[in-house]
C-alpha cells in the first residue's frame, strides 16, 4: 500500500489547450473542467486517495471515445478510464494533469442472442443489468461482485472481477468470449471470437484484468448462463475460526464444489446483523455460507453432504434455507458486509488477498495479532472457497496518524498472504493500493516482462500510468525488491 500523494494543481494553460482539442469532437454536455464539475470524479471506492482530474469527458460513441484518445495520444496527455468508479484499489484515481475517460453513457444492451446464449453489451451497462435483461429467458450472467447493483460490466473486464459464485461458475475471464477495444492512438481492435477458442496469443485473456493499462474497452460479448432450477444455501456456525476453516477445506476435498461458498468472523457477522438483519449467530467466531445449485434431486443430496461435513467439522450449529427468501436473506448479509463495516466505523480500508485454503484459519489468527500490533480492529468477510480474504480494518481518517497505521497493517496483511504461498489480490486488482506489494510478489525480471507488454500496447504510458505495475526504481526506493518474499515478516511460517 502506497501513502496518498499530495493532488497536484492543475495547469490552466495545458487545461485550455486540452479542452480546446476536445471541445471539436465532443458535445458540450460531454466535456467537464470547472472544478465543481470534476470534483466528484476524484476518487473511486479507496476513497483514502484522492486527486481531482484536469478534464472529464464522458463520450457518448464508440467514435467519441476513439476520437477522444486520438487527441489525447496526440497532445500527450495520459488518459484514465473509469466504469462506475467502485473499484477498491484506487484504479480508476484521475491524474492531476490527465483526461478522465467516464464510460458510464456507453450503457445500451447491443444485441442478446438466447440461441447462442451470449450478448453484446457496452462497457457502461451495469453488471446486474445483463442478469435483468435476461431473465425473461431463464438466462444470467454467472460473475456477481457485491457491486453487481452499480459496477459496469467495463469495470469487471478491467479488474476480471469476481464474486460469490466464480467459485463455481469462474471469474470475468471465464465468462466473455470477445472484446471490442480502442487502442491509446484511438484505433479499434477486436480480441476473442464467437467460438471457444481462437487462433493467435490470447489477448483476451491479456486485457482482461489489465486495469485500464492497455486498451479502453469498447464492448464485451459475455457468455449467459440458464438459470439453475434450484438453490438452497446452509449456514453453519464455528466457536473456533480455524475449525471453520478446517471445513471450508474438507467440503472441497470430498468433491462437492458449491455455488458460493462465503465465511464472515465475529467482527463481521455482528456488523452484518445490526446493519442487515440476515438472521446469522453473533455469539460464535466464525459464519460460513455454503450454497448449493442445479437440479433438485442434486442439490438436496448437496445439502445433506454439505450439512454432514459441516458438523464433523465441529459446526455448533447448521441451518438450511427453508425457502427463497431466507436464502437471499443468508445473501443479502454477506453482500451487505462492507456497507455494514461503513455504519461501525468512520472509515474502513478493503483489503483483498488469496491464500491456500487450507491456511484460512491460521492467517485470521495472525490478523487478529497484528490488529492488537497496529492498534485497529479488522473485521474478516471471505470468498472462501476461493482463499480470497477482504480483512475491512476500520479506522479513521480524521485521526492524526490512523491512515499510516492502516496502510502500514494492510501491508502487513499482504505479506502475510505471501509467506503462506498466496497472492497480494484476488479480485480488487492492484492499482495504486497494492503498487509497492507488487514489489514483494514479483522479481525485476516480472517486472520487467510486464512493462515490455504495456509497452507494446502503449510505448508513451498514457494509459491509466503510475497503476498496477510498479517502476523498478519505485521497488527500489521502496526497498523491499525481494523474490516471492514475506518471509522475512513472517520466517515462522512454514510456505506450502
Ligand atoms: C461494496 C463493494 C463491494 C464489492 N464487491 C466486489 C466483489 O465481490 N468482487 C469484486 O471483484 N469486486 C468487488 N468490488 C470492487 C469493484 O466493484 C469491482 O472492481 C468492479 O469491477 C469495478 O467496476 P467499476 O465499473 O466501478 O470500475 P471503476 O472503479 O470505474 O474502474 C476500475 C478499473 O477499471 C478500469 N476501467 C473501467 N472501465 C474501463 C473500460 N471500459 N476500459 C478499460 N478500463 C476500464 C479503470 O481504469 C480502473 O482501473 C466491490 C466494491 C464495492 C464498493
Amino acid at each position: 500500500m502506497v501513502a496518498a500523494a499530495a493532488p497536484v494543481a492543475v495547469d490552466l494553460d495545458r487545461q485550455r489547450a486540452v479542452v480546446a482539442a476536445l471541445r471539436a469532437v465532443l458535445p458540450g454536455t460531454s466535456l467537464l473542467y470547472d472544478e465543481e464539475d470534476v470534483k466528484p470524479y476524484e476518487c473511486d471506492g479507496l476513497t483514502a486517495y484522492r486527486q481531482v482530474p484536469m478534464v472529464v469527458v464522458l463520450p457518448e460513441t464508440e467514435e467519441q471515445v476513439c476520437e477522444v484518445l486520438k487527441r489525447c495520444h496526440d497532445l500527450g496527455v495520459p488518459v484514465v478510464a473509469r466504469g462506475a468508479g467502485t473499484g477498491l484499489s484506487g484504479g480508476a484515481l484521475p491524474i492531476g494533469d490527465g483526461v478522465l475517460l467516464s464510460l458510464a453513457k456507453l450503457m445500451r444492451i447491443v444485441a442478446i442472442d438466447e440461441g447462442a446464449r451470449v450478448a453484446r453489451v457496452q462497457p457502461g451497462v451495469r453488471n446486474l443489468a445483463i442478469s435483468d435483461a435476461v431473465a425473461p429467458l431463464g438466462l444470467y450472467y454467472a460473475p456477481d461482485p457485491s457491486s453487481q447493483l452499480a459496477c459496469s460490466i467495463g469495470g469487471n473486464v478491467a479488474e476480471n472481477s469476481g464474486g460469490v459464485h466464480c467459485l463455481k461458475y469462474g471469474l470475468t475471464v471465464h465468462n466473455i468470449l470477445k472484446l471490442r477495444v480502442a487502442t491509446v492512438e484511438g484505433e479499434i481492435v477486436e480480441v476473442g471470437s464467437d467460438a471457444l477458442d481462437s487462433p493467435g496469443y490470447d489477448l483476451l485473456a491479456l486485457l482482461t484484468g489489465s486495469e485500464g493499462l492497455l486498451a479502453v474497452t469498447l464492448e464485451i460479448t459475455v457468455r449467459l448462463l440458464p438459470k439453475p432450477e434450484f438453490a438452497q444455501v446452509v449456514m453453519s456456525a464455528f466457536d473456533d475460526i480455524e475449525k471453520a476453516g478446517q471445513a471450508v477445506a474438507n467440503v472441497i476435498a470430498a468433491g462437492i464444489i458449491p455455488a458460493g461458498f462465503e465465511m464472515m468472523d465475529q467482527a463481521a457477522t455482528r456488523a452484518v446483523e445490526d446493519f442487515a438483519r440476515a438472521g446469522y449467530r453473533t455469539d460464535v467466531a466464525a459464519v460460513l455460507l455454503c450454497e448449493t445449485d442445479g437440479t433438485r434431486e442434486e442439490v438436496a443430496d448437496d445439502i445433506r453432504r454439505v450439512q454432514e461435513l459441516m458438523e464433523a467439522s465441529g459446526a455448533v450449529q447448521t441451518e438450511v434455507s427453508r425457502d427463497e427468501a431466507q436464502r437471499l436473506r443468508f445473501w443479502a448479509g454477506r453482500k451487505a458486509a462492507f456497507p455494514a463495516a461503513g455504519a461501525i466505523s468512520p472509515d474502513y480500508y478493503c483489503m483483498d488477498g488469496t491464500i491456500p485454503r487450507k491456511r484460512l484459519g491460521e492467517v485470521l489468527r495472525r490478523i487478529t495479532e497484528l490488529e492488537q500490533k497496529h492498534g485497529l480492529r479488522c473485521a474478516n468477510v471471505f470468498h472462501a472457497g476461493d482463499g480470497n480474504l477482504h480483512p475491512l480494518i476500520l479506522y479513521d481518517a480524521n485521526r492524526p496518524g490512523e491512515l499510516e497505521r492502516t496502510e502500514a497493517f494492510g501491508a502487513e496483511i499482504l505479506e502475510l498472504c505471501l509467506a503462506v504461498g498466496g497472492t497480494i489480490t484476488g479480485e480488487h486488482g492492484v492499482g495504486v493500493e497494492k503498487i509497492n506489494s507488487m514489489c514483494v510478489q514479483f522479481t525485476s525480471a516480472e517486472l520487467e516482462t510486464f512493462h515490455r507488454v504495456k509497452h507494446a500496447f502503449d510505448p508513451q504510458g498514457l494509459l491509466n500510468p503510475g497503476k498496477a505495475v510498479p517502476t523498478l526504481r519505485r521497488c527500489a526506493e521502496f526497498g523491499r525488491m525481494h523474490v516471492h518474499s514475506g518471509r522475512e515478516k513472517f520466517p515462522e511460517l512454514p510456505r506450502f
